[in-house]
């Protein structure tokens, strides 16, 4: 068994491995924890690069026993940018996952964990992908899903998520009075509450993406990352997973600056690294067309908070107007689609070189988290009449 016991984000306590768990009792996220000796023996380059792609790969730094439940998981590319943002400019595009977003990762890890534990429905409010993942995981291992998402939810995220047979109810709330509902099912014993950092196992799959990307750049961490922050299990995540990584033997100390990227229209994270609050509080009126980072309180606040400090990077909110055209300069400069909320990280990134927080030199990993073609686009096409046209007026 190579998980050892969870343990409390903010006490340190300590709890039992092989049960079902949700918040700690101190109401904070529980995070897994693992035997590295025992890892150290087997996880070696060697060994890796023998191995089937994907995140499974990573069976000694994950929780579960025997079979995933998967849907084929690839390994995401590192992609650079040179037109949009030079040589050193680098994406990693979450979106070529099942469901087309990374949320893929977090629900095929805590899927696979249900069904270890014979829960048999899971309910979570979703502001889309992370809903359709948990549909399309759910439908596969058997398990019933109920999703909860905000009207403002990108509307292939909500028919997705119900073709895969789960129920979807669109609320007129924010995700997280969608969560408070799920939260009071939870207790009523009606289902499992799956939401972000929640429960324990979401978080080990995402940080999936910290091992990959440190393996794929030959095991030199970039100078930054990054990364658009919601409810910040990926930032989280990946920053657990370099400390693994160095704890078996695979990385040194080094670690990249982190930066959570977020929309003016709802930005907690950066409003709390500014004030140098240890916890965000809740973003009145959250508004952004980057709908999967539209998280007004987020539960690992300062864990997110945590990591951006101890890196050395920063918190950076976006203005609105400049999320759609940095999508459409990478799509144009490129032939990169980013989604919105990885336009948003775009737009950061520049603010950032203006503000000098990071060098032009630096080599510099950007999340793109879902796949463009998930997000409605603007149609720039022109109608033709065929008997009219003219070739050469096109
Ligand atoms: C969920 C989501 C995010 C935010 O991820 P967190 O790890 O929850 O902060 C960013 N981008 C996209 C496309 C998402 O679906």
């Amino acid at each position: 068994m190579p998980v050892t016991h969870l343990e409390c984000s903010r006490t340190g306590e300590h709890y039992r491995a092989g049960e079902v768990h949700n918040l700690s009792p101190a109401g904070k996220p529980l995070l897994v924890r693992y035997d590295m000796n025992q890892a150290q023996r087997t996880l070696t380059r060697e060994s890796l690069a023998e191995r089937q792609p994907g995140m499974w790969k990573w069976h000694e730094l994950l929780p579960h026993l025997g079979e995933p439940v998967s849907l084929g998981e690839g390994e995401t590319p590192i992609v650079s940018l040179p037109n949009t943002g030079g040589p050193n400019l680098l994406v990693k595009d979450e979106g070529r996952l099942p469901t087309g977003s990374f949320k893929a990762r977090g629900l095929a890890m805590a899927v696979t964990m249900a069904q270890q534990f014979g829960i048999e429905r899971i309910a979570m409010p979703t502001n889309g992908n992370a809903g359709a993942a948990l549909a399309a995981y759910a439908a596969r291992a058997g398990i019933e899903a109920i999703v909860i998402c905000p009207a403002e939810t990108p509307a292939i995220n909500i028919t997705e998520t119900a073709a895969y047979g789960a129920r979807v109810h669109v609320a007129d709330g924010q995700i997280d009075e969608c969560g408070a509902l799920v939260g009071k099912g939870a207790a009523q014993g009606l289902w499992f509450d799956c939401s972000t950092l929640k429960e324990p196992y979401r978080l080990e799959g995402k940080k999936v993406m910290g091992f990959e990307l440190a393996e794929q750049l030959g095991w030199e961490l970039p100078d930054a990352i990054f990364y658009p922050t919601g409810g910040g299990t990926g930032l989280i995540g990946m920053w657990k997973a370099f400390d693994e990584l160095e704890a078996v033997g695979l990385i040194g100390p080094k670690r990249p600056r982190m930066f959570a990227i977020q929309a003016e229209g709802c930005a907690p994270m950066v409003r709390a690294f500014e004030n140098g609050d240890e916890f965000a509080e809740r973003w009145e009126d959250a508004a952004t067309i980057a709908t999967g980072i539209r998280v007004p309180k987020a539960i690992g606040d300062f864990l997110i908070l945590r990591a951006v400090r101890d890196s050395g990077g920063a918190a950076i909110a976006v203005p609105e107007a400049e999320i759609m055209p940095a999508v459409e300069e990478a799509a144009r400069k490129d032939g990169f689609l980013l989604c919105p909320e990885g336009g948003a990280v775009l737009a950061g990134y520049r603010q950032a070189l203006e503000r000098g927080l990071v060098g032009k030199d630096e080599r510099v990993l950007l999340f793109n988290c879902a796949n463009g073609n998930k997000y409605p686009l603007p149609d720039r096409s022109q109608r033709l009449r065929l008997s009219e046209a003219e070739p050469a007026l096109l």
